[in-house]
């Protein structure tokens, strides 16, 4: 893919599943590396209160004075105010901690409370090709704030047992959110992750996925690998801290799938 002389408007992707540790914020932090790799201009969303992507970006969610709760909740606070950079040269963050997790019930009580991220970003969607936002492991009023706000969703899934349990709930959320709040939101697709090709169990669930949604999966399939892990630890994406590594490759792969799917519509 050759890099871009204009950008914006952006594409908002929301990583959704309600399971936690299927690798949504891995996910979220190396697609984003890799399209901004590719010349893209990226911003990456932590919407999980965790803040395990402000910490794989090397931000620590404790010393943050303004975080993306303060511009969802606080009138005439602008994005340029909370956004931070990243070491990745074209991506950045905005970052969330704690705080964030009151938002889920202040935000009932307002008008067109499933829409507050939405309103956020709309001022920076000029600014950016590709919006990612990780979100939490639930499916509750942040969630649907993200898959509001999105034009897609990518579903990484865990190549495990159960991996396909839940997956009907999320699927029902997609569609009411896409009723009665955002018309536009489909599925970009399904995302294998944590793939062990030495396991005839991680083949068969591959094959399971595969067969329920067809041609929605990815045909990237992220391998499972302790340099993952790491480079939770180190703060940085797998494709500056391992940038030769089979998993910095896999989802480069992502990305221009990513990239292909979008020149489709
Ligand atoms: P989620 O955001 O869905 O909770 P994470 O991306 O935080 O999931 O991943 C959960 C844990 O699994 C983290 O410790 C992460 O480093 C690790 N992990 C993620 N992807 C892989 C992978 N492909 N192989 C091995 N470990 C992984
Ligand atoms: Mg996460």
């Amino acid at each position: 893919p050759s890099p871009l002389g204009d950008h914006g408007p952006a594409r908002i992707i929301a990583m959704c599943n309600q399971k936690g540790g299927v690798g949504k914020t891995t996910s979220t932090i190396n697609l984003g590396a890799a399209l901004a790799e590719y010349g893209r201009r990226v911003l990456l969303v932590d919407f999980d209160p965790q803040g395990a992507l402000s910490v794989g970006l090397g931000v620590n969610p404790m010393e943050l004075d303004l975080t993306v709760y303060n511009l969802l909740m606080e009138r005439g606070l602008t994005a340029d105010e909370v956004l931070l950079k990243t070491a990745v040269p074209g991506m950045d963050l905005l970052p969330s901690n704690i705080d964030l997790s009151a938002a889920e019930v202040q935000l009932v009580s307002e008008v067109a409370r499933e829409s507050a991220l939405a309103r956020a970003l709309k001022p920076l969607m000029n600014d950016y090709d590709y919006v990612i936002i990780d979100c939490q492991p639930s499916l509750g009023l942040l969630t649907v704030n993200a898959l509001t706000a999105a034009h897609s969703v990518i579903v990484p899934l865990e190549c495990e047992f159960f991996a396909l349990r839940g997956v009907a709930l999320l699927t029902e959320t997609i569609e009411k959110v896409c009723e009665r709040l955002n018309p536009d939101l489909r599925l970009d697709g399904i995302l294998a992750t944590m793939y062990d090709s030495r396991t005839v169990h991680s083949r068969e669930v591959l094959a399971r996925v595969v067969e329920a949604f067809g041609e929605h999966v990815f045909h990237t399939v992220i391998g499972r690998t302790v340099r993952f892990p790491e480079t939770t630890v180190a703060g940085e994406p797998i494709t500056t801290y391992a940038s030769n590594s089979v998993g910095a490759a896999a989802y480069r792969q992502l990305a221009r799938e990513v990239l292909a799917r979008c020149h489709v519509e």
